[in-house]
């Protein structure tokens, strides 16, 4: 059984993204617990997350099929010693709010190395490649520092794949599988698999002679044991074109095709699939397009 859904608000508090995900038909959602934008937020109330609860129960919607995205500010293979320790910081706080809300997954982009090497630099790719990897053991590192602080709780750190615009990694199933590998408590670990990057990192999902590709790709590279969420976007740039440039379902490059796929794919079962679509008036009619999609 498929549980979509949408990223939806909690601005007002996070009691209110449950109400948002009911209003547009959603089975499964993600939101922010803080401001995104921001480093410092005021911890969660009581009365704040006793509501959450509440509503979350009201909605019906289980605490497994929630996927809580952290901020975009924090960057855990950043190179600059201060900055790494804020994203470190901040990570771990997140790691908490998810655990104070009853949730058990926190959505997280690795990071990125902001190494900056000249094209025209005769060893570029050699300088690149170990920017990359110096960076990746640094965020592996992250995750173990994170997963020993909150050794206490049951949150799974769910690595998203990314476009690989700029500096960003994971944007290879590869760069995953070297997390996953480093990261000493693998019961601590996931992956999410957004359809928009996988596609702009240059993985095609659009027939499915190139879906069953892809996916058998991730299976042998990654393992679908660690796959605890995807996100649901159609893209405006084309395959392998490294742009985060997200799209309403259909008009994009990538097409319905891939999504029926996937809604048609046990391995995509019981786990959130949430949109992050740009048109969010019409997230209710894309989700229920999605069910549309299963075949009997
Ligand atoms: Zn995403
Ligand atoms: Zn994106």
């Amino acid at each position: 059984m498929k549980f979509v859904g949408a990223h939806v608000s909690a601005s007002g508090g996070v009691e209110n993204a449950p109400l948002n995900a009911m209003k547009i038909g959603a089975k499964a959602f993600a939101l922010f617990t803080k401001n995104q934008r921001q480093w410092v937020a005021k911890p969660l109330t009581e009365k704040s997350i006793t509501a959450f609860k509440e509503n979350l129960e009201k909605s019906g919607i289980l605490p497994k099929h929630v996927l809580p995205h952290d901020s975009y500010l924090i960057n855990l293979g950043h190179p600059e010693a201060e900055k790494l320790e804020k994203s470190r910081e901040a990570f771990i706080d997140e790691l908490r709010r998810c655990a104070q809300l009853g949730l058990d997954k926190l959505n997280f982009h690795p990071g990125s190395h902001l190494v900056k090497i000249p094209k025209r630099d005769p060893n570029y790719e050699e300088k690149l490649m170990e920017a990359e990897l110096h960076c990746l053991d640094v965020i592996a590192e992250s995750m173990n520092l994170a997963i020993e602080a909150t050794s206490d709780l049951d949150v799974k750190l769910v690595i998203e794949n990314t476009a690989g615009q700029g500096s960003n990694l994971g944007y290879r199933f590869e760069h995953l599988a070297h997390l996953i590998d480093k990261v000493e408590d693998k019961r601590r670990v996931g992956v999410c698999l957004d359809t928009c990057h996988t596609f702009t990192s240059g993985y095609d999902l659009r027939t499915k002679e190139a879906y069953d590709e892809t996916m058998d790709a991730f299976g042998r590279i990654v393992g679908f044991e660690y796959l605890m969420g995807m996100h649901i976007n159609d893209s405006k740039p084309p395959l392998g074109s490294r742009v985060d440039r997200h799209h309403s379902l259909g008009m994009g490059e990538i097409g319905w095709d891939a999504f029926r796929f996937i809604m048609n794919d046990p391995r995509m079962d019981d786990i959130p699939l949430v949109l992050e679509t740009i048109d969010e008036q019409i997230w209710a009619q894309e989700i229920r397009a999605l069910y549309d999609l299963v075949e009997a």
